[in-house]
């Protein structure tokens, strides 16, 4: 991966030549890596970000802020020490597709320890001052969705123009030059290329305008008969948005499925949240999110695949870009809600299927594979089926969906890990590092409590839409499972078994592995929760961590190592294993009654008889498990600020960042975002990712960055910490 595997791409028409090729070699390639790999068992709760960045010169003189084209030289500097200690540094950093990007990981994963979410904030900062060290003075490191000027004359430094006449540009955008694309790895021309050849034209990307009084129609580069529409034409202007994404271990394949599942429906719900990109090319939108601007610029279906003219050469209508929500559940209670038609080939499905794959996950895998290759590189065309991977990840990992189910790599100790894809990038660290804490403190429920946010696609889609709504946050309602009756009296037995359970077996481990056993299993058994989950919830506690707090008497031997077997008597999720309705709890007469559309404050903070709220789950959650006080007080600053912005007491960044345009004495009310704006803009959002400006509406009075210093993880915890192979250890 990354700067090292160079290689050569082959020309759009040979690897248009080998879509088949790929195809059949992927698919045996999955066949093969499943049967090694599905019965892998105790892996340990492992979790990692990734953030990524774009990097800003302000010209102070003449009060522009452009892109800086810097991204080779400086990932050539930080990949440095990593090829000098490989396993010894506190972050990774890889290209990304513009030029001017970075994204930027721990080191290394974090673990399953409460104490581990001391560390998230930390991590961050320290990637932001390591690439702020190598800057010069009038540049910047931002972790900001998109850059408003995106495309905008002159938006680059050094400054390069776009060439849509000449035939060797990748892109033959009018506005995103090819300079902008990262140039130190072929894939990134390479898949801009291949994908504007395979859908026959140049992407294009439409925005409605945020018509504002002044608003002057057509906006410039409108297509003919849609004046209201921001046109963008090149990979670039997706691509070229940053985000922020969190990769899970499961204890196994099953916890790896049902996990993928109960996130997807959070998956909207989450970008809503965290919605931060709503200025394109210079201009105000009607849009709050990147999704579908990014699902637009890589789209490479065809005339045909898009239904615009009758099937001829091509196989099928496909209804979605390759970049897009997840289009089929994994899991056997997942299975009732996959109510949207999955596109794929029969005899590719059959192949699975006859490879012993079951039912949905031979759907997944064959829908996924409906795509062909956009990125093919000569020495990688001839494997072996038994041992690479290569043909199966060049089709799964062009497949950009919300959520990504990821099978372990070839030869690694990693084991089925799920991606949760779907949210924007937040200018603070502090932020990104609550979203990031959030979403695994809600796995963690999820997996205790054996919630089901499980809700048919055709609604998670249509939350997708209305997510990217501007101010859907505080504005829009949603699609969201009311919880069943036992839902509650189950987490508030659950807790109670759990400490009790907690108490007598793990010596009160406040360790946050979930509970792999009660999965509803897929063999088919429809075995009961209880029965296999002790056993299993014990093996996945890794051996060699340290627990946080073993038994203190702080908070009396209150752990929670194990959290299998807590329904109260299996048959809340009974498995079925043929992929039926597996929960006996809803009744198909309370069905229709089961999806009512909520608000973000009532999704996040509750509604009564309706939902307990996130929030309030996981604070249940948290009462039950062993947590030393840095820690709580973290976690709570962090819910905290979630509970506020859900309840729109605290404003989204694109809120924000309307805000900010609306008022600047340069807005014309005309929907432009000058280069002045645009400069101000930044330079206020640098302020206060470096915590000298403080801004109320968006982080509330009183936060102030505690990570800052050593201090803030007290001594006896980073001696833990260092202990533990699982997490960085602090600067
Ligand atoms: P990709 O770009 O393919 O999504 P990256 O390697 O950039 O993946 O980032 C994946 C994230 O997963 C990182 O935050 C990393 O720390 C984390 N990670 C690494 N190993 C594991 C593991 N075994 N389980 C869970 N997360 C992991
Ligand atoms: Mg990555
Ligand atoms: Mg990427
Ligand atoms: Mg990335
Ligand atoms: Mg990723």
């Amino acid at each position: 991966m990354g700067l090292l595997s160079e290689g050569s791409p082959l020309s759009w028409e040979e690897t248009e030549a080998l879509a088949n090729h790929v195809r059949e070699h992927g698919i045996n390639q999955f066949i093969n890596l499943y049967h090694r790999l599905k019965d892998r068992q105790g892996d340990i709760l492992k979790w990692g970000d990734e953030v990524e960045y774009i990097i800003v010169k302000f010209d102070d003189e003449q009060k522009v802020a452009r892109v800086a084209l810097r991204a080779q030289d400086l990932l050539e500097q930080l990949n440095e020490k990593e090829l000098a200690d490989p396993k010894g540094v506190k972050s990774l950093w890889r290209p990304e597709y513009g030029a001017y990007m970075i994204e930027g990981t721990p080191g290394k994963p974090f673990g399953g320890l409460m104490a581990h979410f001391n560390l998230v904030e930390a991590n961050m900062r320290y990637r932001r001052e390591e690439v702020t060290e190598l800057l010069a003075k009038d540049e910047c490191v931002m972790s900001i969705t998109n850059f408003p000027r995106l495309g905008a004359r002159n938006f680059t430094w050094p400054l390069a123009q776009p060439r849509p006449e000449d035939p060797l540009s990748s892109a033959r955008s009018l506005y995103f030059p090819d300079e902008a694309i990262f140039p130190g790895h072929p894939r990134f021309k390479t898949l801009t290329r291949n994908i504007r050849k395979r859908r026959g034209e140049k992407v294009s990307i439409k925005l409605k305008v945020f018509k504002d009084v002044k608003t002057k129609l057509p906006v410039e580069g409108a297509p003919p008969g849609e004046p209201d529409v921001v046109l963008l034409d090149a990979m670039g202007f997706g691509m070229g948005c940053c985000c922020l994404q969190l990769t899970f271990q499961a204890c196994n394949i099953t916890e790896a499925r049902r996990l993928y599942d109960q996130l997807a429906p959070l998956c909207p719900i989450m970008l809503a949240l965290t919605a931060a990109s709503p200025i394109y090319r210079g201009y105000l939108t009607e849009s709050d999110c990147r999704w579908n601007v990014i699902s637009s610029s890589v789209d490479c279906r065809t005339e045909e695949e898009r239904g615009l003219v009758p099937l001829d050469k091509q196989k099928f209508r496909i209804a979605k870009s390759r970049y897009d929500s997840i289009d089929s559940y994994l899991s056997p209670e997942g299975a009732k809600y996959n109510d949207v038609p999955l596109t794929y080939d029969e005899a590719v499905y059959q192949r699975l299927v006859d490879g012993g794959i079951d039912h949905l996950l031979a759907q997944h895998v064959a829908h996924l594979f409906i795509r062909d290759t956009v990125s093919l590189f000569s020495e990688k065309v001839h494997q072996n089926d038994n041992e690479d991977t290569d043909h199966f990840e060049n089709i799964q990992s062009t497949n950009w969906q919300t959520m990504r189910f990821k099978p372990p790599p070839p030869n690694s100790s990693i084991g089925w890990r799920v991606e949760f894809r779907p949210c924007e990038a937040q200018i603070s660290d502090f932020e990104n590092a609550a979203i990031v804490c959030f979403v695994v403190l809600l796995t963690r429920v999820i997996l205790s409590y054996q919630l089901n946010f499980l809700t048919p696609i055709s609604k998670v889609d249509e939350n997708m839409q209305t997510a990217q709504k501007r101010d859907a946050c505080r504005k829009e309602k949603f699609w969201f499972r009311k919880s069943s009756k036992t839902t509650e009296q189950r987490a508030a037995k659950a807790k109670a078994q759990a400490q009790a359970q907690a108490h007598a077996q793990t010596n009160g481990k406040a360790t946050l592995n979930g509970g792999g056993g009660g999965v509803a299993s897929e063999n088919g058994n429809g075995l009961a929760v209880n029965g296999n989950g002790n056993g299993n919830g014990i093996d996945h506690v890794d051996k060699e961590e340290q627990p946080l707090t073993n038994g203190s008497a702080k908070m009396n031997g209150h752990g929670h190592g194990d959290t299998n077997g807590i329904t109260t008597n299996g048959s809340a999720t009974n498995g079925s294993g043929n992929g039926t309705d597996s929960d006996h709890t809803d009744t198909d007469d309370e069905e229709n009654e089961l999806f009512q559309l909520l608000s973000i404050n009532e999704i996040f903070n509750g509604k009564t008889n309706v939902f307990p709220g996130l929030v309030p789950l996981i604070r249940s959650y948290l009462q039950s498990m062993e947590v030393d006080t840095d820690t709580h007080c973290t976690i709570e600053q962090y819910l905290r600020f979630i509970e506020k912005r859900a309840a729109g007491e605290l404003i989204t960044t694109a809120t924000w960042m309307r805000e900010q345009v609306l008022n600047h004495p340069d807005y014309k009310q005309d929907s432009v975002v000058s280069e002045r704006i645009n400069y101000d803009l930044l330079k206020r959002i640098q302020g206060i990712q470096e915590g000298k400006h403080v801004e109320p509406a968006l982080l509330g009075q009183g936060y102030h960055s505690k990570t800052k210093t050593k201090d803030f993880i007290p001594p006896a915890l980073q001696k833990q910490l260092a202990k533990n192979g699982g997490c960085c250890e602090e600067k």
